[in-house]
């Protein structure tokens, strides 16, 4: 057991530890979460350690990222719990801010980051990435880290804070950690707790699918419309989900691509009653 991590709700307190380890000569690594804690936010904050002195993670499950009727109110939240997980994988600090202190009354600047945040998930959700790059910024800008670890669960989040980072000139390192599964090959993701048991055994479909497209890739199709149908076809036999999207695109400009001639990224959405889910997979020839 290691020791607990500092509990820290205040920006101007958060800003004095940041300015303090800096001082002492630390680099600071820094995990941006929405807490329900999981083996995935547990792997980037074990990656975080090593890439830098001391650890930071946030948890803030952040109101402009969600539209009316989405599932902020039902999202898990379960502090206790989450930071003693952090305790035991070298967390030093967990910043905890208040929404009214994010987001006072009369806030008013938003980031948007053009031509990639409407693709993929930004169909459906179209200020989703807006509210996504508007608190990485801030949250960058608080806690001022070296480095910063995201996982490629979120890939299409990754690519929005990778031009976020380089068009804004932020000076902090981007690090991706690799998608972590549960043993059925489920992504780990805090919304699986909202899925119903039927929904549960479904939600294997969306690995499923998407290793028989790499399997059909390591045999040497590269025509994305044939990759994309062999994942569509096996998410149709899903019951209880919606297929949002499946897509077969370009890893930093999210564009579409009809063949596969340098690495790209498939990924999938699939709506379920309570929780909607994404996967990919990144295919290199
Ligand atoms: P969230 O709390 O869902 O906002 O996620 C916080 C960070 O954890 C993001 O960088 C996610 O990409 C990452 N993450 C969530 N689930 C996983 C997973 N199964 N494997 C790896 N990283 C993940």
């Amino acid at each position: 057991m290691k020791n607990h991590p500092v509990q820290i709700s205040a920006i101007r307190d958060m800003r004095d530890w940041s300015a303090r380890t800096h001082g002492e000569g630390c680099t600071i690594a820094f995990v941006p979460t929405m807490g329900a804690l999981h083996e995935g936010h547990l792997s980037l904050v074990r990656l975080a350690c090593g890439h830098a002195d001391r650890v930071a993670v946030s948890i803030f499950v952040n109101p402009t990222q969600f539209a009316p009727g989405e599932d902020y109110s039902t999202y898990p939240r379960d502090l206790d719990r989450d930071t003693a997980l952090l305790a035991e994988v070298g967390c030093n600090v967990v910043f905890i801010p208040s929404a009214s202190e994010i987001y006072p009354p009369d806030f008013s600047t938003n980031v948007t980051v053009g031509g990639l945040t409407e693709r993929l998930c930004g169909k459906s959700r179209p200020d989703h990435f807006s509210g996504v790059a508007t608190i990485v910024t801030k949250l960058f800008s608080i806690v001022s880290p070296d480095v910063a670890v995201f996982g490629m669960k979120d890939a299409q989040q990754l690519a929005v804070i990778k031009r976020l980072v380089r068009d804004l000139h932020v000076p902090v390192r981007i690090v991706e950690a690799p998608i972590v599964r549960e043993s059925d090959g489920v992504a780990m993701s805090s919304r699986n707790a909202n899925l119903t048991p039927d929904e549960r055994v479904e939600a294997k479909l969306l690995n499923k699918s998407l290793q028989a497209a790499r399997k059909a890739f390591s045999d040497g199709e590269r025509d994305a419309r044939q990759l994309k149908s062999i994942v569509g076809d096996i998410l149709a036999v899903s019951t209880f989900g919606r297929v949002d999207y499946v897509e077969c695109v370009d890893r930093e400009t999210l564009k579409n691509v009809d063949e596969v001639v340098k690495p790209v990224l498939l990924a999938i959405a699939v709506g379920f009653s309570r929780a909607r889910l994404i996967d990919n997979t990144v295919l290199k020839p």
